[in-house]
């Protein structure tokens, strides 16, 4: 297999692979989902999204055991509970996260969902984890656009790398305003859940029909859908081996216009509405 293609991510523009892998409730499958994650990483897919919400801290555990002796290879990131986010609580946050870990930094660290917390202390905050070279970069997650504009205003242009968002060929919403604007202030869209949980609308084999001709999977087409834009970045989870190989392929698929235009047809955007989320 071809190594993974890379895409510039956010304003720094580091090159990361397309397609990367989720975390999220791989708690109670651990075994499979250790390797998993390394077979990942093996195929390219090493941005690794995780979050001290998932499992209470144990998948952080568990992705601390799947990315010894690759850590190096990791583009590892974390997330801290809007509860958390005040100054010092980000901060004991983040040093918990790479406690659990077992790591000493974050190329990474988000801002799980706005809260009530001042954005200024938690950007103060990840300001101090930069200083202490705990963190590389930050992020925020479940962001819509005015929020978006509000954070970028008080963080100042090109901090923000990410926002992490609800996005797969069922849940089109983000189309509407907040992937255009991040594209036009070069911050990353990722896009989780990008396989609707594994529910993802399978519409009257339309999917079928177009990974037929490629010799694909209907999910590495509607991966592929979301890849179309430069600035999106999926991260799927799977604990199987043969989805993660299946997801990690999704990077190479590139659909034509005309499959493109059938499937918008097929999953519209629908009206615009607030930033749906899990
Ligand atoms: P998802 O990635 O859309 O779907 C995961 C499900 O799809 C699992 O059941 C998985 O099965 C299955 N699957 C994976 N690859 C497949 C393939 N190639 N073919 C068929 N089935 C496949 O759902 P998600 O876990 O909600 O989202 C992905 C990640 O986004 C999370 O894990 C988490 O890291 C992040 N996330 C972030 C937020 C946030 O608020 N920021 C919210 C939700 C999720 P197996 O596991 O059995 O392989």
């Amino acid at each position: 297999m071809n190594p993974m293609k890379m895409r510039p991510f956010g304003p720094l523009q580091v090159p990361l692979p397309s397609v990367g892998q989720g975390t999220w409730m791989m708690e109670n499958e651990k075994a499979g989902a250790i390797r998993a994650l390394r077979t990942g990483i093996d195929l390219g897919a090493t941005h690794i999204d995780t979050a001290e919400l998932y499992g209470s801290g144990r998948v952080e555990e568990l992705v601390g055991e799947a990315i010894q002796g690759l850590r190096d290879r990791v583009f590892l990131v974390s997330k801290v509970l809007p509860s958390n986010a005040s100054y010092e609580g980000t901060i004991q946050a983040c040093e918990q996260s790479l406690k659990r870990l077992g790591t000493d930094r974050l190329e990474c660290y988000l801002l799980h969902w706005p809260g009530s917390y001042a954005l200024e202390d938690t950007f103060r905050a990840f300001d101090h984890l930069l200083q202490d070279g705990k963190i590389r970069t930050y992020g925020v997650s479940n962001f819509d656009t005015k929020e978006m504009r509000e954070a970028v205003a008080i963080a100042g242009k090109d901090r923000i790398l990410c926002n992490q968002v609800l996005y797969h060929i069922g849940e089109r919403a983000v189309e509407h305003e907040l992937l255009p604007w991040c594209g036009e202030n070069q911050i990353a869209l990722v896009a989780y859940s990008p396989l609707g949980q594994g529910n993802f609308p399978k519409k009257s084999g339309l999917l079928a029909k177009i990974a037929e001709t490629h010799q694909a999977t209907p999910e590495q087409v509607a991966l592929a859908f979301l890849l179309r834009s430069p600035h999106v970045f999926v991260i799927p989870k799977a604990s199987r081996e043969e989805h993660v190989r299946a997801n990690a392929g999704a990077a190479d698929l590139e659909l034509t216009p005309g499959e493109i235009a059938e499937l918008e047809k097929a999953f519209p955007t629908g009206p615009k509405r607030t930033l749906p989320t899990l």
